[in-house]
């Protein structure tokens, strides 16, 4: 019983931001529809060419952009958001609940599979799957579980190598 109560008491002190590199502040996350046409592919492919960007396909479907940068609010100091618990904080970073957080698991620990993050390299692969009609209307997309398998194998560079030593403090 002793045991129970130590094990909840250290679980309920740890704190699940400790020793990440704020993935959440440093990533920013850029919605975008699902790519119908030739056009929409190619700016896909236009918009990887600059550095510090990524495609994302979500496992449950969703598209994204994301830009890897330092939020503005960012306190560099003490590796913490400037506006906590003020109403300037964006309700996004209000709501991220850090014991589900998903940034951890797929841009740092690389343990999960809840997106397929595409590079010029991936998206290259991928796009060579795409069927197009002679409009250039996307007859064929694959889909999250097709994408997984086709950029297996092809690595990233770990982006969190941004500001490496920016990292929430560790709580002994
Ligand atoms: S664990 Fe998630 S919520 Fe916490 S700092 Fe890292 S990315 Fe942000
Ligand atoms: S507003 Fe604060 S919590 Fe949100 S990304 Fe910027 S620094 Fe991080």
């Amino acid at each position: 019983m002793k045991k129970i109560t130590e094990n909840l008491e250290i679980l309920t002190r740890k704190n699940p931001c400790d020793g990440c590199p704020a993935l959440c502040c440093k990533i920013q996350i850029l919605p975008c529809s699902q790519p119908q046409t030739l056009i929409d592919v190619d700016h896909i492919k236009y918009s990887l060419l600059y550095p510090l960007t990524e495609f994302i396909i979500s496992k449950t479907g969703e598209f994204s952009y994301i830009k890897w940068g330092l939020c503005s609010l960012l306190s560099e100091k003490n590796c913490s958001c400037s506006v906590y618990g003020t109403p300037n904080r964006p309700l996004k970073c209000v709501h991220l609940d850090p014991n589900s957080c998903w940034y951890k698991r797929n841009f740092f620990e690389d343990t999960s599979s809840d997106i397929c993050r595409l590079n010029l390299e991936r998206f290259n692969i991928w796009f060579e799957k795409i069927i197009f009609d002679e409009k250039g209307t996307i007859k064929y997309l694959p889909n999250f579980i097709e994408t997984e398998i086709l950029i297996q194998g092809i690595s990233m560079q770990p982006q969190f190598k941004l500001k490496p030593k920016l990292k929430k403090q560790v709580v002994e």
